[in-house]
């Protein structure tokens, strides 16, 4: 196969790492990289010529890859130059936006969509949600700790001292366990919360306290996922939640739905009455955020409490995410990629789930 790398517009990240270009070419493929793909996560150029890559501009690459993978979908006017039949991996993120699987069904396409890999133990090594999300955690809790006016750990000094700062996690997956941890690491008081009965203990192992509310719909059949709840327990959450909130120094939410707008746990009337300096990081903003007052991809100060919308942290460790963003790649192209040819078998059910697009037809949700 020959296989694309291409410069990401808007991101810091790129999809493949010069370590995995090195294996990909001992596994029968060629791989051409656009000048400067890995220059923000500190990957050279030189990197990529000595791993066996073909430097091209960015035009040049997409007219001889079939096979092209990227963090954020290409532009429409990126597929033009692909060759027909090509496959195309990166997020879509059909549910929110399928405009752009859309622009991708063309040309006897074949697209893999990442974000809708199961979650199998099968698929672990190819969750990009997941490696990115636990990147996301730690760098929420690192980047309010940046715009907190206070101190994270318990201090005792000869001028006095200082209570540790109390960090409420909301959402305990993937980026809130990392959040729980980095918290505890820098010396915080943690709690977190989160509907999914199974959270309860991963919590507590990490040295936090779980806050419960009684009453959570089921989610055993979801597939790792959460579900939405119902108006009852959601009430009690608020309440619940508005106890805590207020007492708190740092919020860091991530409660998502899989395939729909994240629940708002943290209303207006909570931000007003929580302490002057506080800081919400909400990595959920993308899909309209735990927070009412949130607004994707920006900081703002709302009552006195800094809110930051920021969904792709990750992007901002830049050289350790698309380290790992590669190895998922790889195990997921590894399902496909024969002795350098693609053989794609539709009955496999990674493959089967992550398609979004087949012989150029969008088939997600048919
Ligand atoms: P996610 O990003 O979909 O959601 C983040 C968290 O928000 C989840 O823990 C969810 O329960 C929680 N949440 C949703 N609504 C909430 C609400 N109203 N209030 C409070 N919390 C709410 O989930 P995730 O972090 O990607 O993963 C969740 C679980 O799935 C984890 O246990 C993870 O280990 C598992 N998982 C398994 C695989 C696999 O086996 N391949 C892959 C990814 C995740």
């Amino acid at each position: 196969m020959k296989i694309g790398i291409i410069n990401e517009k808007t991101d810091n990240r790129v999809a493949i790492v010069p370590d995995l270009v090195k294996r990909l070419i001992d596994e029968g493929n060629e791989i051409f990289a656009e000048e400067g793909c890995g220059e923000s996560a500190l990957y050279s150029d030189e990197t990529y010529l000595s791993a066996g890559a073909k430097m091209l501009d960015r035009a040049d690459v997409l007219k001889s890859s079939d096979l092209i993978c990227s963090i954020f979908p290409l532009e429409k006017e990126d597929y033009k130059l692909l060759p027909n039949e090509a496959v195309v991996i990166s997020s879509f993120q059909p549910y929110f936006s399928l405009d752009k699987t859309e622009s991708a069904a063309n040309k006897n396409f074949t697209v893999f969509s990442l974000d809708m890999i199961p979650r199998i133990t099968l698929a672990q090594a190819m969750d990009v949600l997941s490696s990115m999300a636990s990147i996301a955690g730690y760098k929420a809790v690192i980047t309010a700790a940046n715009h907190l006016p206070k101190y994270f750990p318990m201090l005792t000094t000869a001028a006095g001292s200082i209570p540790p700062a109390k960090v409420l996690v909301m959402g305990a997956g993937v980026a809130g366990l990392q959040a729980v941890a980095t918290a505890k690491r820098l010396g915080a008081v943690v709690q977190a919360f989160d509907t999914r009965a199974a959270a309860k203990e991963e919590v507590e192992s990490l040295g936090a306290k779980f806050v419960e509310v009684e009453g959570a719909a089921d989610d055993k059949s979801a597939g790792g996922y959460a579900v939405e709840q119902t108006e009852e327990y959601k009430q009690k959450q608020r309440e619940k939640i508005f106890e805590e909130a207020v007492k708190a120094d740092v919020i860091v939410t991530t409660a998502q739905l899989r395939g729909k707008p994240a629940p708002v746990l943290i209303t207006k009337e909570m931000v007003d009455q929580m302490k002057e300096g506080s800081v919400i990081v909400d990595i959920a903003s993308s899909t309209g955020g735990n927070c009412e007052l949130t607004e994707d991809g920006k900081t703002v100060v709302k009552s006195g409490v800094t809110i930051i919308g920021n969904s792709e942290l990750a992007a901002d460790v830049p050289n350790h995410a698309s380290q790992l963003f590669s190895k998922n790649i790889h195990n997921f192209a590894k399902t496909f990629l024969k002795e350098g040819k693609a053989e794609i078998d539709m009955e496999n059910e990674i493959l089967k789930s992550s398609c979004i697009v087949s012989n150029g037809e969008v088939v997600y949700g048919n």
